[in-house]
């Protein structure tokens, strides 16, 4: 995973990535279990592309209604201006990236 954003299942448990599912119609949030993620879709599986098919097989564990909103977090970005330039491209690559498959699914 060297030069680009993490993108499959492996690369979000590497670094600790959160996947965040927010109910649409109760407004309820909850932490995927990513060791869950891998053992229902695979290590190699890929969190962007796939966005469709996995709010397609996800539902809200408050009410059950289908189809949540995934987002992506990471705990360890770091706030402030003390950022790389080689960071910040790879920081809006993969900000470009979450707002295609949130388009597309
Ligand atoms: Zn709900």
């Amino acid at each position: 995973m060297k030069d680009r954003y993490p993108r499959t299942v492996a690369d979000f448990v590497e670094t600790a990535r959160l996947v965040i599912i927010e109910c649409e119609d109760c407004r309820r949030k909850a932490s995927l279990d990513l060791s869950l993620l891998e053992l229902t879709f695979g290590a190699d599986f890929d969190m962007y592309a796939s966005m469709r098919e996995m709010r397609n097989r996800l539902a809200c564990p408050g009410c059950g209604s289908p189809r949540p909103i995934i987002s992506f977090y990471d705990p360890h970005e770091r706030a402030g201006t003390d950022v790389s330039f080689d960071e910040s491209v790879t920081r809006s690559l993969e900000f470009s990236a979450y707002n295609r498959a949130r388009a597309a699914s």
